[in-house]
């Protein structure tokens, strides 16, 4: 596969940072495979057909060694740093890399079996998760337990060595291409909120279990609602102990926060840099009426600045995590800054577009109805505003 998509010019990241440079020994290894291997056809639109171009993308990453740089090698990766993750992050966006088909099993499983798997359930289940045979699914939320997690129904009862669950999960993300879910549910009928609760790993080929697709307003369903009606699952197949549930969620919660923005400055950039050449034609053009184009050209010099903050504060995270630091309640802070920036991004984005007649199919469009879930999703802005000002600066509840 060699790619035919024209990479971005490397000025639009922003200054050189002394600790990832441009010509760093890791990133040059990176951008020298991504230009052999990249697929050269277009993402297809159809659900079905991404997720099989993801899957082959991220198998050929796998083969590479490049699909979860961080992991260790024994289940594929190649141990690297998180400064080598946010050199790994600005080349796939700069190269305009397609994302992978299992971002539930890599982003937020994966680490997690890593801190608080056994060791048979991380030979059994890390390897698919990263050449993506096995694509995985978030069993949290139910219709009235989302940001109150802690008030979940489902339950699951130990029946002569198998977990029965039953019970309903909702906002499901690709339900429609999973086989497996990990799914939080009270395992101690006595206990309340937090206490008794477990993450069970559950294969979702199974009669007793049925999922419906929702339908979203951009007109993907790329999440679903899922019925347990005593599904099975093996007894061992349990991460952490019984019980232990809400701690290995909030572990997870960690990983899923930081991990939105550290991955995303740059892929924000690269949109940055596609509406600045839009803008430029439209000028030459004259194709944008004037208070329209002064208009934007503040917004826009507005949101470069802001992705640099956020290029910062990953900067910082990385060098954090390099020195041994967990990445606790900052994940917040940094998931409140990228969801709100990558909203104003893509409402600027269709709002040049609109002016040159935008499709309600494009690309655009739907990013731009898809950006209205970020502050929803991985915990909405008021929960993570609440947690900044809890446990960050120690203001009373
Ligand atoms: C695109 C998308 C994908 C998703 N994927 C998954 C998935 O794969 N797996 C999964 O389990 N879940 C998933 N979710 C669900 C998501 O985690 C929940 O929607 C989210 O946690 C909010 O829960 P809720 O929808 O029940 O809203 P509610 O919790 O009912 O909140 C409603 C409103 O009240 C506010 N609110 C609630 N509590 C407080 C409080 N204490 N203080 C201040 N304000 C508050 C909220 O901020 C929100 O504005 C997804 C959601 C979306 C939009």
């Amino acid at each position: 596969m060699t790619s035919t998509v024209p990479r971005h010019s490397r000025s639009i990241l922003g200054p050189e940072l002394p600790v990832v440079r441009e010509d760093d020994p890791f990133r040059r290894e990176f951008r020298l495979w991504l230009t052999d291997h990249l697929p050269s056809d277009p993402e297809p639109s159809d659900p079905h057909e991404k997720i099989a171009f993801r899957r082959r993308w991220q198998r050929t990453l796998f083969e590479g060694g490049w699909a979860g740089p961080a992991w260790p090698a024994e289940y594929g990766g190649r141990g690297a740093g998180p400064l080598q993750q946010f050199m790994y992050y600005e080349e796939l966006a700069l190269a305009r890399a397609p994302n992978l088909a299992n971002e539930a099993g890599i982003v937020l499983l994966g680490p997690t079996l890593m801190v608080h798997g056994r060791d048979d359930l991380k030979e059994r289940f890390l390897p698919g998760i990263l050449s993506g045979e096995e694509i995985w699914s978030q069993g949290f939320s139910e219709p009235n337990a989302g940001s109150d997690l802690a008030a979940l129904r489902t339950r699951a009862r130990l029946d002569r060595g198998e977990w029965i669950i039953n019970g309903q999960k909702i906002w499901t993300s690709w339900i429609h291409s999973a086989t497996w879910s990990f799914v939080l549910c009270r395992t101690d009928p006595e206990s309340r909120r937090h206490h008794g609760l477990s993450m069970l790993i559950c294969e979702l080929d199974q009669p007793e279990i049925t999922t419906r697709p929702i339908i979203q307003m951009n007109r993907d369903s790329e999440f679903g609602e899922v019925f347990y009606d005593a599904a099975r699952v093996p007894e061992d197949l349990i991460v952490g102990e019984p019980g232990e549930g809400w701690n290995v969620a909030m572990t997870m919660f960690q990983f899923e926060r930081a991990d939105q923005g550290f991955t995303d400055h740059a892929r924000l950039l690269v949109q940055l840099d596609d509406m600045i050449g839009e803008f430029r034609r439209a000028q030459r053009e004259s194709r944008m009426p004037a208070p329209e184009q002064s208009a934007a050209r503040l917004t826009v010099a507005e949101l470069w600045v802001r992705c640099q903050q956020l290029r910062q504060l990953n900067l910082r995270a990385a060098i954090n995590a390099q020195a041994g630091a967990q990445v606790g309640a900052a994940g917040s802070m940094v998931k409140l800054f990228w969801s709100e920036l990558e909203q104003d991004i893509a409402a600027l984005r269709a709002r040049v577009g609109w002016i040159e007649g935008l499709r309600d199919d494009s690309e655009i469009a739907y990013d731009h109805l898809a950006s209205r879930a970020t502050t929803i999703y991985s915990g909405t802005s008021e929960i993570q505003r609440n947690i900044v000002a809890e446990r960050i600066l120690g203001l009373p509840r």
